[in-house]
This record gives C-alpha cells, sequence and structure tokens, in this order.
C-alpha cells in the first residue's frame, strides 16, 4: 500500500508518499511553504531527477493539498497515475489531550476531538484540522489516520502528569503534563530495543530527542512512564528558541517590569529564548558552535546550559526506572553532534559509561556507541517520524 503521510504546520506542509510494500520506500516528497503568505513555493523532490520548484500563490491548505496531489500525478514527473493509488493518509496531529492513547482513523467525532484540542495546540491543532479536511475534500472515501504527538506519552502514571496545582484545573481543563514528539520517541524506543538487543519486556531506556524542540524520555519496559515536555511543548530541557523549565514567576515579572501582557511573555518564551536567548547569536547549534569556537562566551554559556539541562533529565529518569539500560540520541543535535552527545556523557561516568570514540564519530547508522565494556549501552538512532506515521497509519487501517 501507498501512504501518503502530511505534517501541516501554520504556514507549511511536509509530505511523503511511502511504498508500504517496498521496503518502506519513500517515493516522493516535499513542502509547501508560505501557505496563506505572499511568496507559496511547493518543492518536490522524487529520488534521483532534480527538484521540481513551483512558486504558485497558495491561498489556504486545501490549494497547498490540491498542488501536492497535481505533482504526484504529474504526467512528466507523477508517481502514481490515479489518487486511488493512494490507499490511506496518515496525518501528524499535534495534541490529544487524555482523549487518544493511540492513532486512530479519522471520522466526524474524530474531528470534532481535535477541534477540541485547539486551546491546548493554537498553532498546530488548526492547521492540522484545516490538513484534514483539505484531503477529504480531494480524496474523497479514502482512509485517513490521526497519529498524534502527544498519544505515546498517555501511558505516565498520575504521578508523573500531574502537576501540582488545584486538582480544579485538572478536573475543568485537564490541564496536566502530556508530552510531545511521541511518534519519535516510541519509534527510535522500539528500535533501541533491537539495536541495544535488549529485552522488551524487562528494559530501561531514555530517549534524548534533541533537534529544534527538544524533549527526553523514560521508557520503561516499552512503556512511556516520564517526559520532560508539559502541557504545551515549553516545558522541559533549553531548547533552540524555548526557555524550557522556569520559575513561573517569570512570567509576572517580565510582564510587570516590561509592561507586557502574558501572551506577550508566552510568545517570548517560545520564540526568543533558549539557547538563542542566553547566547544572542542564534538557536542552530552549528552557528553556536562556531561562535563558541571562535570564543564567543554566551554561546559557551548556552552551550552548558543546553547539555546541562540534557544531564540533569537523565539523571531524574534513571531515577525514576531506578536504572537504565541504554541512552538513546536522535534528532538534528542528537544525530549529528557528537561532541553534544560527548559533553551529555561525560557526566555519567558514575554509571559506568563508556563511549568508543570512533563508533561515535559514525553518522547517519543506528548504532551502539558505547564500549562493549559499557555498563549502560549508549546508541544513536536517526528518528524518521514519517515511516513512524506510515506504520501507525497502516496498523489502523488494516
Ligand atoms: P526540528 O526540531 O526543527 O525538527 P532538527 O531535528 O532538524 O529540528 O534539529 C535542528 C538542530 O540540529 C539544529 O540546531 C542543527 O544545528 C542541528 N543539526 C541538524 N543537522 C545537522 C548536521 N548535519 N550537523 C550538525 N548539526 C545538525
Amino acid at each position: 500500500m501507498k501512504i501518503l503521510v502530511i505534517n501541516c504546520g501554520s504556514s507549511s506542509l511536509k509530505y511523503q508518499l511511502i511504498d508500504m510494500d517496498d521496503n518502506k520506500k519513500v517515493i516522493a516528497k516535499g513542502l509547501c511553504e508560505r501557505i496563506g503568505i505572499e511568496g507559496s513555493r511547493l518543492t518536490h523532490k522524487v529520488p534521483g531527477h532534480d527538484d521540481i520548484v513551483i512558486d504558485k500563490e497558495m491561498k489556504d491548505h486545501k490549494v497547498a493539498v490540491t498542488m501536492v496531489m497535481d505533482a504526484l500525478m504529474d504526467k512528466e514527473y507523477g508517481v502514481v497515475k490515479d489518487k486511488s493509488e493512494i490507499g490511506a493518509v496518515g496525518h501528524r496531529v499535534l495534541h490529544g489531550s487524555v482523549f487518544f492513547t493511540d492513532s486512530v482513523v479519522i471520522n466526524d467525532e474524530v474531528k470534532r476531538v481535535i477541534r477540541e484540542c485547539f486551546d491546548l495546540g493554537p498553532l498546530h491543532n488548526p492547521a492540522n484540522l484545516i490538513g484534514i479536511e483539505a484531503c477529504e475534500a480531494i480524496l474523497g472515501d479514502t482512509p485517513q489516520v490521526a497519529v498524534f504527538d502527544t498519544a505515546f506519552h498517555q501511558t505516565m502514571p498520575k504521578k508523573a502528569y500531574m502537576y501540582a496545582i488545584p486538582s480544579e484545573y485538572f478536573e475543568k481543563y485537564h490541564i496536566r503534563k502530556y508530552g510531545f514528539h511521541g511518534t519519535s520517541h516510541s519509534y527510535v524506543s522500539k528500535r533501541a530495543l533491537e539495536v541495544a538487543d535488549l529485552d522488551p519486556d524487562n528494559s530501561k531506556v531514555i530517549v534524548c530527542h534533541l533537534g529544534n524542540g527538544s524533549s527526553v524520555s523514560a521508557v520503561l519496559n516499552g512503556k512511556c512512564v516520564d517526559t520532560s515536555m508539559g502541557l504545551t511543548p515549553l516545558q522541559g530541557l533549553v531548547m533552540g528558541t524555548r526557555c524550557g523549565d522556569v520559575d513561573a514567576a517569570v512570567v509576572q515579572y517580565i510582564a510587570n517590569k516590561e509592561n507586557r501582557t502574558v501572551d506577550d511573555v508566552l510568545n517570548i518564551l517560545n520564540k526568543k529564548s533558549g539557547v538563542l536567548g542566553i547566547s544572542g547569536v542564534s538557536s542552530d547549534f552549528r552557528d553556536l558552535e562556531a561562535a563558541e569556537n571562535e570564543g564567543n562566551e554566551a554561546a559557551h554559556t548556552a552551550m552548558e546550559c543546553f547539555v546541562y539541562s540534557v544531564v540533569k533529565y537523565i539523571g531524574a529518569y534513571v531515577a525514576a526506572m531506578n536504572g537504565v539500560d541504554a541512552i538513546v540520541f536522535t534528532a538534528g543535535i542528537g544525530e549529528n553532534n557528537k561532541d553534544i552527545r560527548n559533553r551529555v556523557l561525560s557526566y555519567f561516568t558514575y554509571l559506568g559509561v563508556e563511549v568508543d570514540d570512533e563508533k561515535n564519530s559514525v553518522r547517519g547508522e543506528e548504532i551502539v556507541v558505547s564500549t562493549p565494556a559499557s555498563k549502560v549501552k549508549v546508541c544513536v538512532i536517526p528518528t524518521n517520524e514519517e515511516v513512524a506515521i506510515a506504520n501507525e497509519t497502516l496498523a489502523c487501517v488494516q
């Protein structure tokens, strides 16, 4: 079956068409940018061919989905003859609140609940729903599946997800920790069982998804028992532009001092903080590393704060699970930045962690980078959220 994976942002749409019967091969993929904004562009990639770039107004996501379908079926560079060749569509949906513990085939009720979660994912959930409705309009009866970023974390016990605020807010508004990057944590923790040769029913895995947004999760016997992100992706690690854990009183303090609204301050904490905020240089770790190497003190501080926040969560989750069998790194920084991995792991010599420098230099592969003598296995596992979404979609429609 060919599965179309769709990931809608507020002004973007990423897609991949994956052939599940041909080793999960990506047949085509692409990106629609600046949807609803002047200068919209579709970049369509077919492996082995030059990129197709189409600059054309996309007033909304429905136009974007139409252009994607046209590109997929184009006479010259298309990869399917008819839309009926697409067996199912898998949509990444940010927030499923307490309502979804798994991926689901989309129907009117599912759409109603995704709408109910708009407040919890104000930037993403509305775009996700628009993408779903646009695909329905164009693909008719083709089954569509919602794969939630929050679902994998729904196995957390109450002691991990409750905030210590009056329980009426939990009861009335479902305010609690949810966690995100669930598709990645799920996929990577499962792959880790194979790569590190662990017993699925007796395994303690810590997954560090370190990208522009970053989160750590504790996975005990294949089930998530804690994760660093919260009600929204703002909580947890120091990130590219997000502050991660701060004293909640910071919000009031900045609002009063700078005469700003709560919304203004939250915007600052989401978009202008993290390593960007500390360094004043960039949210991108490649820029930060370059600045640090040139002696930029603020960039050095930002990197140290990031590493320290990862270390603290790993330490907390070793405690939560009373041990750890494997620490796994994934996403842009986790997969590519050996120096950051080394800095993080240097805090865990007390656990008997030993890294093999040669293996730790390998890129783009699923690999155990610890030495045979290491008491904890350390792995690097490239995440593949699209394939994970396609797997979930197939499981739901079969
Ligand atoms: P997002 O959360 O946007 O998906 P990514 O997982 O792509 O983010 O991670 C972005 C971060 O990963 C950036 O800080 C970037 O510096 C780093 N990164 C991505 N690719 C590489 C690479 N090839 N080499 C070094 N760093 C990389």
